[in-house]
């Protein structure tokens, strides 16, 4: 099934209208109707009733994405969710262990304190406490797992606030967050694939699966690093499928003469 995107965001939005200063283009944009004056929506293409939403001269309009480029947009923004999602998963995670660290804290203390009323017991039988290597190895294991556990925890806040940033960056379309997104993910993969040879769920083969997936669609699809044409590319696509523009190609043949049937015929090569 093909959805068709720009009237499923003319429906939740509504139209985007734009009246151009550009008399001829200005033509092509407006009709008069019974009901009053209207006009085309710069996303779906449907002439819509009431006063445009905006005037001034065509490069000012503003650059309504459609078509594929809306549907790249409507990806990023789903990746953005489960991004925002998974990154709050991980901050509880990142709390849930730095609260079961400090919990060890508390058994170590709990210990010390045994330590010092059997102290005085065991000095009595000439046995030093604090130079016993057992007692050496029991602190040292709660001093180490106190810490590592912290490391965990301050580790999974690190990654948790990568895909916070990551979902921000994708909701508004950044393209940093792309490369980021890209990178970070990237970066993480071989761990997510460690992680399955200890423990297969298929939590995690989605999530693997989504990871690769997002990568691979957002290298595509974002042109980055330089990928089919790069930015510049991904520039020129966004404008050329912004309806001005079309609009705009779309008139130069009506133009009869002169330097307009030059362009059209630039336009067309
Ligand atoms: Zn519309």
């Amino acid at each position: 099934m093909k959805i068709d995107w720009d009237r499923r965001t003319c429906a939740r939005r509504g139209h985007a209208t734009y009246a151009p200063d550009e008399t001829r283009l200005r033509e092509r944009l407006h009709a008069e109707t019974a009901l009053g004056a209207a006009w085309r929506c710069l996303r779906c293409g449907d002439f819509a009733l009431g006063d445009p939403h905006g005037s001034g001269p065509a490069e000012n309009a503003p650059l309504v994405p459609r078509g594929k480029v809306l549907r790249d947009l409507f990806i990023l923004r789903f990746l953005a969710i489960e991004r925002a999602v998974r990154g709050v998963f991980i901050v509880l995670v990142a709390l849930a262990v730095w609260k079961f660290s400090n919990s060890q804290d508390a058994v170590r203390r709990l210990f010390d304190e045994y330590l010092d009323v059997f102290r005085p017991v065991f000095k009595h039988f000439h046995y030093d406490l604090d130079h016993s290597p057992v007692v050496g190895t029991i602190q040292k294991t709660f001093g180490y797992r106190h810490n590592t556990l912290l490391l965990v925890a301050v580790l999974l806040l690190a990654y948790a606030l990568i895909e916070l940033v990551e979902a921000v960056g994708l909701w508004y379309a950044k393209r940093w967050a792309e490369y980021l997104t890209v990178v970070a993910t990237a970066a993480f993969l071989p761990l997510e694939i460690y992680e399955l040879t200890e423990h297969i769920s298929w939590l995690k083969i989605a999530t693997l699966v989504l990871n690769v997936l997002a990568v691979v669609y957002i290298l595509v699809a974002k042109r980055l690093f330089g990928l089919r044409g790069g930015h510049r590319a991904f520039e020129e696509e966004r404008q050329t499928a912004s309806f001005l523009e079309v609009e705009e190609a779309a008139k130069v043949p009506v133009q009869a003469h002169g330097s307009a049937t030059v362009r059209s015929a630039g336009l067309g090569g």
